[in-house]
């Protein structure tokens, strides 16, 4: 070193030192800020509710693992949570058998919503009241007020009685949360109406469906308003009456007025599908919407876990629409994120995708959403594909909850499973005997190399739903009651594994009775018969 420089270094005190290293790193701060953000804008999601949707249906977690997830979910941003009861909330009088006999009690909600309360999480009661009441219009009772007299999905929106029955139910919900927190919104389903308009009550009223159905709303709504003044009212937007096939905007403005407190939550799970035109077409006629994403129980209806990389992609394509969405009017919002976690298709589905197998999806898309609303670089978001999103933003803080096997060819976080469990191949099983089984009614013989191999490769699957169940009952025994893990194990395996028991003892048989055939024949196949 030069000996006049190290002579004034000398001269330097250890406070100068200090000062020359802020003023290096400041400009170092200055630059990498500038190199960081490449001169682009921050960008931000401006909604208020981050809402985890528990959908109850046949497949409710112990209420004592949900209380121990909310500070988990408060901890990555949630502030509210959509209760889809369904059958699960102990209804009481005439509405008792309403309620799943495994329903949860008064006391042990009670201290779920206390918690939820201790914690500033709100819950929003889902309560369906017109597609999707198989739970309530499956009952001799109430069958009455089904749209069509075969089919207990959507009830009749014409008959006084229906609206009797909708308001018993909306009461005895708001009453038993409202002693608890008073509610700010409720949720009265609304979508899939596929049967509208089709019973001589509706008919004779001379409406359209998307009248029908608008109409059904405010009067649900007023209800609400009737039990609960300050509680507002959300739906699902239906696709048939609000997006698809009509001008809302005009056809709406004779019930403009009867709209206040209504706010719909536009909900696509399919990534390339979404598109925030829905939303400017909602916003023309309410001033709040909501948008709904899925982290699990989208994709499949024999889902086990969540397929990660569409739920993440699902969300961060709305999360894109909605950071460059620019809506009709000034005082309009998007209000919130529903994140749905779909347990069954519908009432008389199976259970699909667990909750507790469905929590790395549930975390990543939450730390997702966190990056959105405290705000991203503009230029970022055209920069930057969604795996190196992940790989720049989430990938760090995602590891620390679930370590992942990073394969660099994709996102890494593409691997996790929780349980780790390979279920049974049942479906293609039951194909391949199905085939043999046709081709041997057909000809009486087929190949039995082909026999033998589908024999052996059932019986590994077989052992395989073996190990599986072994494995899934303590695992499961930490989140579910014992009738809950009992239906998902005969759900998932134990159906199965009867029917392709019996398929293959029936080609054991088959083979080892196997004797002759006679020479080929081109007559009429055996089984087909020509006239009589
Ligand atoms: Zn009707």
């Amino acid at each position: 070193m030069n000996v006049n420089i190290v002579k004034i270094l000398r001269k330097i005190s250890v406070k100068k030192y200090a000062f020359i290293l802020i003023i290096i790193c400041f400009i170092f701060q200055l630059i990498g800020y500038k190199f960081g953000n490449s001169g682009g804008d921050i960008v931000k999601v401006n909604i208020d509710y981050v809402t985890v949707h528990f959908d109850l249906k046949g497949s409710p977690p112990m209420l004592t693992y949900m209380m121990n997830l909310l500070p988990t979910l408060k901890n990555y941003g949630v502030n509210s949570i959509l209760m889809e009861y369904e059958d699960m909330f102990p209804y009481e009088g005439n509405l008792a058998n309403l309620s799943s006999e495994i329903a949860y009690t008064k006391t042990e909600l009670t201290d779920f919503l206390l918690e939820a309360k201790k914690l500033d999480i709100e819950v929003i009661p889902l309560i369906q009241t017109f597609g999707h009441m198989e739970f309530v219009l499956k009952l001799a009772e109430f069958s009455v007020h089904r749209e069509l007299p075969y089919n207990p999905g959507e009830i009749c929106p014409s008959q006084p009685g229906s609206l009797e029955l909708i308001r018993n139910m909306l009461s005895q919900v708001i009453t038993f949360h409202n002693f608890v927190q008073p509610i700010k919104y409720i949720h009265i389903g609304c979508d899939e109406v596929y049967n509208i308009n089709d019973c001589p009550n509706c008919i004779r009223r001379n409406l359209k469906n998307h009248q029908i159905y608008y109409k059904h709303l405010i009067n649900v709504k007023n209800i609400v308003k009737d039990l609960s003044p300050n509680t507002k009212v959300l739906f699902w937007s239906e696709f048939n009456y609000s997006q698809k096939r009509i001008n809302l905007k005009n056809e709406l403005e004779d019930y403009k007025h009867e709209l206040n407190d209504l706010e719909p939550i536009d909900w696509e799970y399919v990534g390339e599908r979404v598109n925030s035109a829905r939303l400017y077409r909602m916003h023309e006629v309410f001033n709040r919407v909501w948008f709904a994403t899925a982290f699990k129980g989208a994709d499949d209806v024999h889902g086990k876990e969540p397929d990660i990389m569409k739920r993440y992609l699902n969300h961060i394509h709305w999360l894109n629409q909605v950071l460059t969405y620019k809506p009709p009017k000034y005082n309009v919002k998007i209000n919130g994120i529903v994140l749905t976690g779909w347990s069954r298709y519908s009432h008389f589905a199976r259970q699909c995708e667990l909750l507790p197998f469905s929590m790395p999806s549930l975390i990543l898309n939450l730390l997702l959403i966190k990056l959105f609303r405290e705000g991203i670089n503009r230029d970022f978001l055209y920069k930057y594909n969604h795996c190196q999103i992940y790989e720049r933003f989430i990938k760090k803080d995602f590891e620390k909850v679930y370590a992942t096997h990073a394969s660099h060819v994709e996102c890494s976080f593409r691997s996790v499973s929780v349980a780790k469990l390979k279920y049974p191949n049942y479906k293609s099983c039951l194909a391949r005997i199905e085939d043999i089984r046709t081709d041997w009614e057909i000809y009486s013989l087929t190949n039995l190399q082909d026999m033998t191999n589908t024999v052996e490769m059932c019986n590994d699957q077989l052992r395989n739903g073996i190990i599986v169940m072994e494995k899934l009952k303590p695992l499961l025994s930490e989140f579910y009651r014992k009738e809950v893990i009992d239906n998902y194990l005969n759900e998932t395996i134990n159906f199965y594994d009867t029917k392709v028991g019996d398929g293959i003892k029936e080609f054991i048989m088959k083979i080892m009775n196997f004797t002759f055939l006679p020479r080929r024949s081109f007559g009429p196949l055996p089984i087909i018969k020509y006239g009589d």
